[in-house]
């Protein structure tokens, strides 16, 4: 077989061989061979044909002499994609996250912070609800939604017949903005590679975005709450109900009865 497959394929036992990821690279003119072998393996067993130097063409028609790159190169392509070293990606529990948001410093927000609020509830949560930010409760307590805004969070819950321990909640940022200002946009881009390694090792049925910074983030989106209301949309895959937050109900208590509208739907979902 003398074109690319075959290289690759070279390159394929050569890796095996060397239980590396690492290509070496053929000096000009140089064939690919295999590597010298740890004596106890056993090269070429199994269906992977070792490949014979002279098999070994980029193209067809094309000799390896061609191939224009310095000699004894290597190089290291990513094992399994771009982002598996980072300790975020690799995270396999919420534990590991909540460690690793502890000691973050990505973001200014980090400068203001008494505690980190990585969120907190049941790691099999099939309801994940996310916010906005810690406030002032929660940055004293490390626990989130624990103030006023947290109490009546509690309430809708249980009107849908769950108590907190059995959701997950959390918020976009995890560090409390100061005066409980909005999350500035990089500071939302540091954080919420966090929150969707949540989603992701807790893989709920439904996500409950309460506000406008978890709706957007979620949904990658700038349309204001209003026009995301009353739709299921979906977060890689996962239906995503979207409503008001908590501290805005305290301010308007006319959107209770829209808000009661969207957890029952996100209910029904949860039933299904
Ligand atoms: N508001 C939020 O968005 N999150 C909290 O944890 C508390 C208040
Ligand atoms: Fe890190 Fe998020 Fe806190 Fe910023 S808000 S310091 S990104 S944990």
């Amino acid at each position: 077989m003398s074109d690319g497959r075959a290289l690759a394929r070279a390159y394929l036992e050569q890796q095996r061989l060397l239980g590396t990821d690492a290509v070496m690279v053929p000096a000009p003119g140089e064939p690919v061979a295999p590597p010298p072998v740890t004596p106890g393996l056993r090269p070429g067993s199994g269906d992977t044909p070792s490949p014979s130097s002279d098999e070994v063409h980029l193209t067809p028609g094309v000799s390896p002499g061609k191939i224009d790159t310095p000699a004894g190169l290597t190089f290291d392509p990513p094992a399994q994609d771009l982002f598996s070293a980072d300790p975020v990606q690799r995270a396999t529990t919420l534990a590991v996250i909540a460690d690793l948001v502890a000691q973050c410093t990505k973001c200014r927000l980090c400068e203001g912070r008494s505690n980190t609020v990585p969120g907190e509830g049941a790691d099999r949560a099939r309801l994940v609800v996310v916010g906005e930010g810690p406030g002032k409760t929660e940055d004293e307590t490390g626990r989130p939604f624990v103030g006023k805004a947290g109490e009546l969070l509690t309430k809708i819950l249980s009107a849908i017949g769950l108590a907190r321990e059995q959701v997950y909640i959390c918020n976009v940022v995890k560090c409390r903005p100061p005066e409980n200002r909005t999350p500035q946009y990089d500071e939302i881009a540091a954080c919420v590679p966090y929150l969707f390694r949540q989603i992701e090792l807790l893989a709920p049925s439904v996500i409950l975005a309460m506000g406008n910074t978890a709706a957007q983030t979620l949904l990658n989106t700038k349309q204001s709450l209003g026009a995301l209301r009353s739709k299921v949309h979906r977060f890689r895959g996962i239906p995503v109900i979207v409503t008001y937050h908590p501290a805005a109900l305290l301010r308007n208590p006319n959107w209770k009865k829209p808000t009661w509208d969207d957890v029952r739907i996100a209910h029904r979902l949860l039933d299904g």
